[in-house]
């Protein structure tokens, strides 16, 4: 490691900026966005910025004559264009006052670096690559930023308010630890993440015995569950919230409908149960889930539960919550992309459109008894889609249903099979045709789209598939 990252105070002093141009001024903005205070010696003696606010303008200081022999006593690092020999001699001259430097674009001329930074308040991450490639930095910066949560510095916040009261209540170090571990860790870190820090608040100051608290066994923990949508199965199409629950789940109960691709992107160590019905074996029963997720949660630990598409659209998530808010466990939930948003995008099936459709119905039709149970009258609006899920096996039942009402049996439908997957599969026809249509699908699960809309399916897809076909062909020349 050639840079040590260190963090710099920066009401400690100004940091004296040398030079004009975009550059000098992008970092100016940097320093600015910081709080830091600013000593600028502007050598092309343009000193103007725009863009920034008059509390902003107060904390630059314009410099006064040349910068290489300035006074520069109480300044707490040099900043420097690197254009020409300024660079080489003000580095020279900042060396010699024992100033951190750090000269534009020129590692030679350097003895500090700026990093990428994630900036959450109180909580901030540098990333440095040592100078070789702000490009790579950035992009580990884009991944930080989607996995830590956007109230990472208030919970900072929220302990350092209560750091001296604590310490003042648990003498000992390793149960001081042990006792904001369980906050962080526990439901009142979970409050504050969730934009709750009076809740928070209130809890931690109603904690009679902070060291009872923290020295308490791991079984009798607060557990909680998340109920977390894994999508229809690309795991790119997790929400940042549900990577980060995957991510800290002691043990996961996951439907056999979850992709393996989103399974992997769970924390290495979690426990994985698996709870669906598998092919041709009946699942354990909602009853039996409800009582293993409670169990789980009781013993402290972290539970997560998968669910294909979105736990709240034919996922028993109200079910389950139901159950654990009678057992008294915290729980939350986090959306999915369900199934049928995700063949709609996937196969470019816009489902409202000026004109065409207006309306969306989801409704799950399981068994011939079950689509006989709909009723159709309701949805033969010519300018409804209707979108079904868990429709293959009564796809004869629903076309009847549909068409015994009075929808065309020209509608435009579609069958959408794994999407979102490597083998998805998608055909399109009319209502009349319907079960053909299901049965020249390779399986399920599969979406079953129907409304006008469907139509601009397969023209728009390969009109897309065309262009950028031709933008690589141009790329290529
Ligand atoms: N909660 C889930 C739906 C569960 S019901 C969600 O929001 O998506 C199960 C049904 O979802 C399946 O029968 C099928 O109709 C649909 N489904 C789930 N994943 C799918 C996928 N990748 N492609 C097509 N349909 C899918």
């Amino acid at each position: 490691m050639r840079f040590l990252p260190i963090f710099l105070d920066l009401r400690s002093g100004p940091v004296a900026l040398v030079g004009g141009g975009d550059l000098v001024r992008a970092k100016l903005r940097l320093l600015l966005a910081a709080g830091a205070r600013i000593r600028w010696y502007a050598t092309d003696g343009d000193n103007v910025v725009t863009g920034i606010d008059a509390a902003d303008a107060e904390s630059i200081e314009h410099g006064e004559g040349d910068p290489l022999s300035a006074d520069l006593s109480g300044v707490i690092a040099v900043l420097c264009a690197g254009a020409g020999d300024l660079g080489a001699a003000m580095s020279a001259r900042a060396k010699a006052l024992g100033l951190p430097v750090n000269v534009m674009d020129d590692l030679a001329h350097s003895t500090f670096i700026f990093p990428a930074i994630v900036d959450r308040g109180d909580v901030v991450v540098a990333i440095g690559t040592g100078g070789a490639s702000p490009v790579v930095a950035r992009r580990i910066r884009e991944r930080i930023e989607a996995v830590l949560p956007a109230r990472i510095g208030d919970l900072a916040r929220f302990i350092g308010g209560f750091r001296k009261s604590i310490h003042g209540r648990i003498a000992e170090f390793p149960l001081r630890r042990r006792f904001w571990e369980r906050i962080v860790d526990g439901p009142i870190g979970a409050l504050v993440l969730a934009g709750r820090s009076d809740e928070a608040e209130a809890a931690l100051n109603n904690i009679a015995d902070p060291s009872g608290f923290a020295g308490a066994q791991a079984g009798r923990a607060e557990g909680r569950v998340t109920l977390v949508g894994a999508g229809p199965g690309d795991p790119d199409l997790l929400t940042v919230k549900a990577l980060r629950a995957l991510q800290d789940a002691d043990i996961i109960f996951y439907d056999e409908l979850v992709s393996h691709d989103v399974l992997d992107r769970a924390r290495r160590d979690a426990a994985r149960v698996p709870v669906g019905r598998r092919v041709g074996k009946p699942g354990i029963g909602q009853e039996a889930i409800n009582q293993l997720l409670i169990k789980a949660a009781k013993t402290g630990q972290r539970v997560v539960r998968l669910k294909g598409g979105d736990p709240f659209i034919f996922g028993r998530g109200g079910e389950e919550i139901e159950a654990l808010r009678d057992a008294g466990i915290a729980y939350s939930v986090i959306p999915g992309i369900t199934a049928g948003l995700g063949a709609a995008a996937e196969s470019e099936v816009p489902l409202t459109f000026r004109g065409e459709a207006l309306r969306i119905t989801f409704l799950t039709a399981h068994k011939a008894k079950d689509a006989e149970a709909v009723d159709w009258s309701a949805l033969t609006d010519e300018k409804m889609t209707v979108v079904v899920y868990m429709g293959m096996t009564a796809a004869p039942a629903i076309r009847a249903g549909l068409l015994a009402a009075g929808r065309s049996p020209q509608t435009p439908v579609g069958v959408f099979a794994r999407a979102t997957r490597p083998d998805s599969q998608a055909v399109t026809g009319a209502l009349e045709q319907l079960p053909d249509l299901v049965d020249a699908i390779d399986g399920g699960p599969a979406i079953l789209i129907i409304g006008d809309v469907v139509a601009h399916s397969a023209a728009w897809r390969q009109a897309n598939l065309d262009s950028m076909l031709s933008s690589f062909q141009v790329a290529a020349e």
